[in-house]
């Protein structure tokens, strides 16, 4: 049985609410209007879904059929709002939290498999910026390409730029701009030039990532930090990771609650 209460519960995670549709509506509820979702699930004695709860299932519907929120930014940062709980303005642009992305990545991962686009990689590492963050932990740490991109600087033209080289060759010194856009290979006779590059990152991210992997193992009342930028940081971090902990964990806990429901036959 799922609880009564279960819909009207502000605590309810978002995949665990997707979870329970499957469990209570006929297979094709994915398909049906939002409202209709709700009306049914009012029949079956379940009360009338509250305003934040409607935006979770409908977030979790947007990821469950398509694979918009890790494709386009826009969409990212709409159901990612939905996920958290939040009410998406469809209207106007709301910057995500760090923590609410934490959040966001762990429910779309729980609900589908899908690589994120860099257009979705490049929208994190901005929230991650926004907030004067050098580095993000998981499960965003996949976005760290984009936070600090490896760079290269040749030593025949002097061309300082991100290093997406694929044959460590300037882009400059081998003519591979027509007009402005890379054309992919070296022009007719400059095929063996600018091959003298020297690679190198942005700045070093490694001390803050070591400090925040040793501190996340203790438990946040005992680690004491002081106010070196670094510190400041990884004690920033720290509060997002318990957020996450704290969502992940009820995540879990409602997806096993649910899991284990038999299919209402309808
Ligand atoms: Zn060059």
């Amino acid at each position: 049985m799922i609880r009564r209460d279960f819909f009207q519960r502000d605590d309810t995670h978002a995949v665990a609410l997707g979870i329970a549709c499957y469990k209570l509506l006929p297979e094709d509820w994915l398909g049906w209007e939002p409202r209709t979702v709700y009306e049914e699930l009012e029949r079956l004695g379940y009360g009338r879904v509250p305003e934040t709860n409607a935006c979770k299932l409908n977030a979790f519907r947007t990821a469950r059929a398509t694979i918009l929120p890790w494709q386009d930014w826009h969409t990212f940062e709409k159901v990612v709002r939905g996920l958290n709980g939040d009410i998406p303005n469809f209207t106007l642009t709301e910057p995500l939290s760090v923590a609410k992305c934490m959040v966001g990545v762990d429910a779309l991962r729980a609900i589908q498999a899908v690589p994120f686009s860099r257009d979705v990689m490049g929208y994190i590492a901005a929230c991650v910026r926004n907030d004067d963050l050098d580095y993000a932990p998981d499960p965003i740490a996949f976005v760290m390409p984009l936070l600090c991109p490896p760079m290269y600087k040749c030593e025949e033209c002097g061309n300082t730029d991100t290093d997406d080289l694929e044959d460590g060759q300037c882009d400059v010194c081998t003519g591979r701009y027509e007009d402005g856009i890379p054309n992919g290979k070296p022009s007719a006779g400059l095929e063996q030039r600018g091959r003298k590059i020297t690679r190198f990152m942005p700045y070093d991210y490694a001390p803050i990532a070591t400090l925040f992997g040793r501190a996340s193992r203790i438990s946040i009342d005992h680690v004491q930090l002081g106010d070196t930028s670094e510190e400041l940081q990884v004690a920033k971090l720290l509060s997002y990771n318990e957020y996450r902990a704290e969502h992940k964990r009820r995540m879990n806990e409602q997806i096993r609650e649910v899991a284990h429901v038999q299919r209402t036959r309808l």
